[in-house]
């Protein structure tokens, strides 16, 4: 690739970062992540940071070297032990050892494509794909062999091994390296070494999913039974004293209609979902059982629903405080975009029940720093 000096490469990056982070349909809150290389960095995003108010600053740089050197490494087979193993050579592989920002563990994956720039997002069209039962055909429909679909793994260590792995195959197979990768439930990555390329493959795909989606996600506004939802807002308030958020729109009131319409939404599609509303929420069919069902919920699970669907009435989103709920509430509202975009994709396709487990059983911290929401 032409050379580019660190100062152009570092403004090119902050300004891609920039622009995409401030497009709702691509970035929610802290979500997703950009990087920048040459021959021997690579500059990431650090955790804490957000695509769209990131400035240099908020960039780490990584020795590509060290990164590399971490997938010829043996790992440990314990999950635990494995992934807080790579956690550590990560974290070490910084070029400033004192440089105090966190990288992300998707590091690596930026790593491993031999383009100057890579973007990686999570957006709900996106994942109508990644997350739909017949996804991996349809994008091969779509975009041929373009695009490197990568079925559904666990987060950190796994997942780069699974990438790396992938990415030699189909250069071996193909003779060129692969600019689209396509993570099952998950999200996509981009790479190009101009921003040019990279916006032209963003609006390709985009733009192919779009002409494919039969339904649109409805957010308007809607009428509900007010006094209805105020009597369960002040029943889940009483229950465990949170910040209680109302969704009042139409795909809201679809999915409540009763148990198999909530059914796509009974179960997580992304580890972000995971992370931000627990593994399931909560569905009551009747108001009366509301407090009985969260008690039940909450022995059963051994933890509070962070959303309560409610049948004829939507669902709430519940927080510790303001900030908490709000960002359940923007993380179940992709849920459900995912949701009605996956009908056009063969129907909703969940996270496995064992990458469900992983995530909830150890991985939620470390996989919530790794994400930057
Ligand atoms: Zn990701």
């Amino acid at each position: 690739m032409p050379l580019m000096d660190k100062a152009g490469l570092l403004e090119n990056l902050v300004s891609m970062s920039n622009r995409y982070g401030r497009d709702p349909e691509l970035v929610l809150a802290g979500g997703g992540n950009t990087s920048a290389k040459d021959e021997t960095a690579l500059y990431v995003k650090a955790s804490g940071t957000s695509l769209a108010t990131i400035t240099e600053d908020g960039f780490v740089a990584m020795d590509r070297e060290k990164l590399s050197g971490i997938l010829n490494k043996e790992y440990p087979s314990g999950d635990k032990e494995r992934e807080a193993a790579f956690l550590k050579d990560v974290t070490a592989a910084k070029v400033d050892p004192a440089d105090t920002k966190r990288p992300s563990v998707e590091a690596l994956l930026h790593n491993l494509f031999p383009y100057r720039f890579v973007l990686h997002l999570h957006p709900a069209l996106v994942n109508g794909l990644t997350c739909g039962a017949e996804g991996e055909e349809i994008a091969k429909r779509l975009f041929a062999d373009e695009v490197l679909w990568v079925e559904e793994c666990r987060p950190g260590y796994t997942l780069a091994r699974l990438c790396s792995d992938r990415l030699r195959e189909y250069h071996q197979k193909s003779g060129k390296h692969v600019s689209i990768l396509l993570l099952q439930n998950h999200g996509i990555f981009i790479a190009g070494d101009t921003l040019e390329r990279i916006d032209g493959l963003l609006n390709e795909v985009m733009g192919k999913l779009k002409e494919s989606v039969v339904r649109m996600p409805d957010l308007s506004e809607t009428g509900f039974d007010r006094t209805a939802v105020k009597e369960a807002e002040g029943k889940l308030s009483a229950l465990n004293g949170a910040f209680v958020l109302h969704g009042a729109y139409a795909d809201a009131l679809r999915f409540s209609a009763g148990h198999e319409n909530a059914a796509p939404l009974l179960a997580p599609f992304t580890p972000d979902h995971i992370v931000y509303c627990k593994a399931r929420p909560l569905y009551v069919d009747d108001l009366d059982d509301l407090s009985k069902a969260f008690v039940d919920f909450r022995n059963k699970n051994g933890y509070e629903p962070k959303i309560v669907i409610v049948k004829g009435l939507g669902f709430f989103a519940l927080g510790s405080n303001e900030k908490d709920a709000r960002t359940a509430k923007m993380l179940f509202e992709d849920a459900m975009k995912i949701a009605v975009y996956s009908e056009s994709f063969g129907g909703p396709r969940h996270m496995a029940e064992d990458m469900i487990n992983f995530i909830v059983n150890w991985e939620a911290e470390s996989y919530r720093q790794s994400q930057n929401i």
